[in-house]
């Protein structure tokens, strides 16, 4: 089974050369979650020089439009500390109540509305062209775990048509979040998906592992490459639970 990397932003497009630079001839595959704009300017031309495969994760809502990414606009109404702190607490709402809740941010804020340019079907069209895999992500990237089964059936369909529309990878998914349960992969399977992703930070390490929840290890750019070479290696998964155990004791010291 080959070593699944996932990132996000690509914003050093420098780094992210060396890092591929020492993935070149492995059994590896690139994904890139939530098809942030950096990837078409700093990433997939750099991609194509080398010799490995990469699928790039788009939220379907977003593609054509000027709409940020719901964690960005929250950071943006509380500020980045309070904001980042609300994520994660959003993060485990149910979605109905994080919807509502980025309803009432946008009404009742004095800032003007957040906007961020997004991809176009074009530009995806162009890297789907050079050889980069586009493939499901959701519509609006709610928490699959939080979701109703009408909500999870509503993202699948929206998500489909629009791919299907643009002749994009509609077989293949990415977990938003990486949060899943057993009623969204029925969903999921329900919808003719095939293989499905987490963001779990370890290695497929059995045989016979469930294509529906294909494990990722989570790197960026800017993971400097001794700590790179730990991940790919299968060590840092294994002494991660030691050093959050030392940062939770440092932290009480
Ligand atoms: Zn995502």
């Amino acid at each position: 089974m080959k070593t699944i990397l996932a990132y996000h932003t690509i914003n050093n497009p420098e780094l992210f050369e060396n890092q591929l630079k020492f993935l070149e001839g492995k059994d590896v595959l690139l994904t890139v979650d939530d098809g942030d704009i950096s990837f078409y300017e700093n990433a997939y031309k750099i991609i194509l020089k080398y010799d490995i495969s990469c699928i790039l994760f788009i939220i379907t809502s977003l593609i054509d439009s000027d709409q940020p990414f719901w964690w960005d606009e929250i950071e943006y109404y509380l500020g980045k500390v309070e904001g980042n702190k609300k994520v994660w607490e959003v993060k485990g709402w149910p979605n109905k109540e994080r919807e509502a809740y980025l309803e009432e941010l946008r009404g009742t804020s004095a800032k003007p509305i957040l906007k961020y340019k997004q991809l176009t079907t074009s530009q995806l069209r162009e890297m789907q062209d050079a050889g980069i895999i586009i493939a499901n992500h959701s519509h609006t990237h709610p928490l699959f775990d939080q979701c109703t089964q009408e909500e999870l059936e509503t993202e699948m369909v929206q998500s489909l048509n629009v791919l299907k529309e643009s002749g994009f990878t509609s077989d293949i998914f990415a977990y938003p979040n990486g949060n899943y349960s057993q009623k969204s992969e029925e969903v999921l399977k329900k919808f003719g998906v095939k293989k499905a992703f987490l963001f779990d930070h370890k290695i497929n390490r059995k045989k016979n592992f469930n294509p529906l929840r294909i494990s990722r290890l989570v790197v960026n750019d800017t993971t400097p490459m001794w700590k790179f070479k730990l991940i790919l290696s299968g060590w840092h998964t294994k002494i991660l639970p030691v050093t959050k155990m030392l940062a939770k004791l440092k932290k009480r010291l």
